[in-house]
């Protein structure tokens, strides 16, 4: 019986020691924390967005015609619904987000850990794994060399074990508190592999601005576009959470994603706000004429202004806009064609200037990873036999909704069903 040895309990390691012992191979997860599945419980705010109805290749960091597209394609959102279901787990779909539907993540890890209990799958836990060894020396494991290849792998402990086939699911570096701190790279690397930069994404944004700052605790919806170097590059929508910092917000965590690594680079990014994205600039601007007029556009007082916009967008937002226009401690306002331009302006296009993003420790994933043209479309590394890898230590990374967890589960059966083979 081949024995297959995983590295990390989490969503994708648990689904590749499921599948590799449901191909009939002797399996081990290997978890450095106490228990497997620690990050799963935080995810969706603890109800576990496990994956989505709408699980299009295009929303994944890798190329539409990229072999992974393949994995997801085979195992996609109604093969993992039936697979819980099939596990007594019943789930359900809000907006097309699927979840759980007992709406607590400990309803999946629980399904999961049922799973492995049922395969016979052995979990070691309370043990970090810090090396690991190829039998084949890393000159020939480069050669397409037919030989099985065996795996020492080496504790913090100083205990060693050995396997047929190795799978590291590790994850990323985000979120270290929950066991992944990036240790997964060091692995990859040992056997060869090129690891690209990593930066922290699906996170909050970072601006200096005092005025945007001013609006701490204002939740609003409204559309989002990124700019880099004055260059458009993505738009989401959704709520934006002003927060003491900056911005946050689910379509703020998906623009995080390309702002990442320009923040880092030094390049200019800033991030303009549209608060009424279902009008026109020319409907606002007729709206606004008209307002205007029935409040008597010739003697119109900061405080009425005020008033006639905190009742078309948020009060807090409103006021704002009002300062911006007419400086602090305005009484009178002076109403021409250009006012009515400028308002429409800060109501459509609202600029912030990102100055950071936050930090791994609080960001949801990570993007980059294990290089992901050195690893095949079974999840096998292309240049260490019987090597195999799944999820977010590879250099994948998707928008929120659930596809992140999507591909770690994926990619984790992929990877279980090859090692055993
Ligand atoms: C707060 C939060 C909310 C999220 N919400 C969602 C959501 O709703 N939907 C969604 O799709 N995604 C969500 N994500 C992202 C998602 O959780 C991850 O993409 C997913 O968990 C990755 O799975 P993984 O198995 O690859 O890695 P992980 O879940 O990170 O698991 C890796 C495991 O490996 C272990 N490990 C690491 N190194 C070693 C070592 N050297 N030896 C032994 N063990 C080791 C770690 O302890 C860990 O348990 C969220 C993330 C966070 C942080």
């Amino acid at each position: 019986m081949k024995k297959v040895c995983v590295i990390g309990g989490g969503p994708a390691g648990v689904m590749s020691a499921y599948a590799a012992s449901l191909s009939g191979a002797d399996v081990t997860i290997i978890e450095r924390n106490p228990e497997i599945l620690k990050k799963l419980m935080l995810t969706g705010n603890g109800k576990c967005n496990y994956s989505n109805a709408d699980l299009s290749v295009e929303s994944y960091s890798f190329d539409a015609n990229h072999p992974f597209s393949n994995v997801i394609k085979e195992y996609d959102s109604t093969w993992l619904e039936n697979l819980f279901l099939q596990n007594g787990m019943y789930t359900y779909v809000k907006d097309s987000l699927k979840y759980p539907r007992s709406e607590k993540a400990e309803t999946v890890r629980d399904t999961l850990m049922d799973m492995l209990a049922k395969q016979k799958v052995s979990i070691i836990t309370g043990k970090k794994v810090t090396s690991i060894k190829s039998s084949i020396d890393s000159d020939s494991v480069k050669v397409d060399n037919n030989s099985a290849c065996e795996f020492t792998i080496s504790f913090e402990d100083g205990s060693a074990m050995e396997c047929d086939a190795l799978i590291i699911a590790t994850g990323g570096k985000a979120y270290p508190s929950t066991g992944s701190d990036g240790a997964g790279y060091r692995l990859a690397r040992e056997a060869g592999h090129n690891v690209t930069f990593t930066y922290p994404v699906l996170t909050r944004l970072f601006t200096e601005d005092k005025d945007v700052l001013s609006l701490s605790g204002v939740r609003y919806k409204g559309r989002v576009s990124a700019y880099i170097d004055d260059k458009e590059v993505i738009e989401d929508e959704g709520e934006i959470q002003f927060t003491d910092k900056g911005l946050s917000g689910i379509c703020v965590f998906n623009i995080s994603r390309y702002l990442s690594k320009p923040i880092e680079e030094g390049a200019s990014c800033f991030i303009s706000v549209d608060f009424l994205p279902e009008k026109s600039d020319c409907e606002l601007a007729e709206y606004l004429r008209k307002r205007l007029d029935l409040a008597g556009k010739d003697d119109i007082k900061v405080d009425a202004l005020e008033d006639i916009l905190s009742k078309m967008i948020s009060a807090k937002i409103a006021g704002l806009i009002v300062e911006k226009l007419c400086g602090k401690n305005a009484g009178k306002v002076e109403i021409s064609d250009d006012t009515v331009t400028k308002l429409v302006n800060l109501i459509t296009d609202f600029k912030i200037k990102i100055s950071a993003h936050d930090s791994f420790s609080a960001a949801q994933v990570t993007k980059g990873g294990v290089d992901i043209s050195e690893v095949s479309e079974t999840m096998e590394s292309k240049l260490c036999k019987n090597l195999y890898f799944a999820g977010e230590v590879l250099d994948v990374d998707a928008k929120c909704g659930g596809y992140n967890l999507h591909w770690a589960f994926a990619s984790g059966m992929k990877a279980g069903e090859s090692a055993a083979k």
